[in-house]
């Protein structure tokens, strides 16, 4: 499945290089890497350094105040950049890089480039999400840049292979995609094909519920990356230049290097795989990252590749060190979802992004930025993600998410705070992770049922309702709990689309069975407190 080096386009403007006026002299090759390209499975960098080439990494403070991004997101981009771009010149490359202080945006780097002399070739990886896709080429038009892509990197399925696979599909199951995957690429199945352990999927023994953590088990606290001299000047420039986003740059937390990343995948599958799939959804009042990996924010940037990273779990099972339940769910959310929602981001198309299938047109509430909010789940979560950037899935899916979904709150507006708080967001990832999965904004074509959830699952999985004002065994009156209204308020409002689906026609036959008198009163109780939030920033 590993892509060829072909490259997929050419642009050039008829020959014509406007905008290289007054270049000195013709070098061979400029290899423009971004930011979450750095990788060293990028096909321009496999063959090691030649002669006339130039590596070419530009900050632009334009591009990092396109959203107002949390500072961890910023510092561990530009740090990983700044060390990256140092080892590979320690390795013999020539390196031109342009820092935040010197550069307002792409052009002005491609400008100062292009005066100490012109590339007869302009190579990069294809970029990772459309509108930096869209912007390359307009750059590339406006300056008449000859740039040729390369396939994009840190994914094992390309996304040309993943469209051929879902074509004419109206619907696409992400299990039978993980299915093809692992056998392609032969991941936990025997010789004929067939799954380790005789099933694909241990779900079953995976996902325990809050009340086991506590009988006794204790996450390891998660390592915390170096902050050498490199990663203390982006720390000052981050702070310094953007000046509004959230987030304490000084608190940063993550490592920023391929060696420091190696050894947090290290850590994880020797003192944290073992406890994964038990543990996978439950969630803790001051615990930032239970089991969970912790890998993503490298894996998106391609300080790691997805593949070493199933490989290293899966050589753990091999060596007794960690079950196959933990480990195939482990694998599951790379092979499985990770290459699903990137395959799905390519495939659907630019009005994927604008999608609103419930029609939902609530304004995000300021909350979600500032954290004040009786609702203890919530707050505990935003608080987090404020801190660290950082939430591990069930906090984004079942609490934040979920509250998103039941409030109505309108899909732009989510997506555009969770790419803008989590370290790891970026936009072929968030998509149908937040449109599709969370708030079913799709249609159903990323899920077949929405992950609407009242307070009994968040009080099973977590000892947030604890320090809760709100009780989430009370349905309706003073002290019930919000997601419990919200929850009924949703089916109703959607009664006539979830009655058609097998999968949630219960839940609507449920709801429709009560009493009328007691159904208006809890759309009453949730309409009352959705009147009551707050209206975005
Ligand atoms: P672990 O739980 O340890 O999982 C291992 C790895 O599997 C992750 O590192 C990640 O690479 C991959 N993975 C697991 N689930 C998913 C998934 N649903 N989609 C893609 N990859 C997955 N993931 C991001 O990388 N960036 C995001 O901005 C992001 N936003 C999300 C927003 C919402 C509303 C939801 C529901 C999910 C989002 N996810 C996102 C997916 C998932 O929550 C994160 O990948 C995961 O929490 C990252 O933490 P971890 O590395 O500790 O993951
Ligand atoms: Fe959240 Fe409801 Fe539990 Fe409070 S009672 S923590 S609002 S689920």
């Amino acid at each position: 499945m590993s892509p060829g080096e072909a490259g997929i386009a050419i642009l050039t403007k008829g020959g014509v290089h406007a905008g290289l006026e007054g270049v000195r002299c013709v070098v061979a090759r400029t290899i423009w890497i971004f930011g979450d390209q750095l990788s060293l499975d990028h096909p321009g960098l496999r063959a090691g350094p030649r002669t006339g080439d130039r590596l070419l990494f530009i900050e632009s403070r334009k591009r990092g105040a396109r959203l107002r991004y949390h500072r961890h997101k910023l510092v561990l981009i530009y740090a990983a950049m700044r060390h990256f771009a140092a080892v590979r010149r320690a390795e013999g490359w020539a390196v031109d890089y342009h820092e935040l202080a010197e550069t307002e945006d792409f052009e002005g780097g491609w400008r100062r480039h292009l005066a100490a002399g012109r590339p007869e070739e302009i190579v990069m990886c294809a970029p990772n999400n459309r509108f930096e896709h869209a912007a390359v080429e307009a750059l590339a038009r406006k300056l008449g840049l000859p740039v040729r892509f390369l396939p994009a990197v840190n994914f094992l399925v390309p996304r040309e292979e993943f469209a051929a696979w879902a074509k004419g599909s109206k619907r696409l199951l992400m299990e039978n995609h993980y299915r093809r995957v692992r056998r392609e690429l032969g991941v936990l199945v025997d010789d004929r094909g067939e799954p380790e352990g005789g099933a694909w999927n241990f779900d079953a023994e995976n996902r325990k519920p809050f009340k086991d953590f506590a009988a006794g088990a204790t996450p390891p606290a998660p390592p915390r990356g170096s902050t050498d001299a490199v990663t203390r000047a982006v720390i000052a420039d981050v702070t310094r230049f953007f000046p509004d986003a959230p987030g304490d740059a000084e608190t940063f937390w993550l490592p920023v290097t391929r060696a420091e990343a190696l050894g947090w995948l290290e850590d994880f599958v020797g003192r944290r795989l073992g406890n994964f799939g038990d543990f996978q959804d439950v969630m803790a009042a001051g615990e930032r990252t239970m089991f969970h990996s912790l890998l993503s924010p490298m894996m998106n940037i391609g300080l790691l590749q997805p593949r070493e990273c199933v490989d290293a779990a899966v050589e753990a099972y091999r060596a007794g060190r960690a079950p196959l339940a933990a480990t195939e769910g482990f694998v599951r959310q790379i092979l499985g979802w990770r290459e699903f929602v990137n395959g799905v981001y390519w495939l659907k198309g630019e009005d994927y992004l604008a999608s609103n299938g419930l029609g939902a047109e609530r304004a995000l509430p300021a909350f979600f930025y500032d954290g004040r909010t009786d609702m203890n789940c919530v707050r505990e979560c935003v608080e987090q993600v404020r801190a660290t950037s950082y939430n591990h899935h069930i906090q984004r899916l079942m609490v934040l998410g979920n509250f998103l979904l039941l409030a109505g709150v309108r899909p732009q507006e989510a997506l555009r705070w969770f790419t803008e708080m989590y370290v790891d967001a970026h936009e072929w990832v968030m998509a149908a992770n937040v449109l599709g999965m969370a708030l079913h904004a799709d249609g159903g074509f990323m899920a077949t049922k929405p992950y609407a959830g009242g307070g009994a699952y968040i009080s099973r999985m977590s000892d947030y309702c604890r320090g809760c004002r709100f009780d989430p065994a009370k349905k309706s009156g003073p002290g019930a709990c919000p997601f419990n209204l919200l929850y009924w308020n949703f089916y109703d409002r959607h009664g006539d689309r979830f009655a058609r689906n097998p999968r949630t026609a219960m839940m609507v036959r449920s709801w429709r069975s009560r009493p009328e008198a007691e159904r208006a009163r809890i759309v009453a109780e949730a309409e009352g407190f959705l009147g009551e939030l707050g209206d975005g920033r």
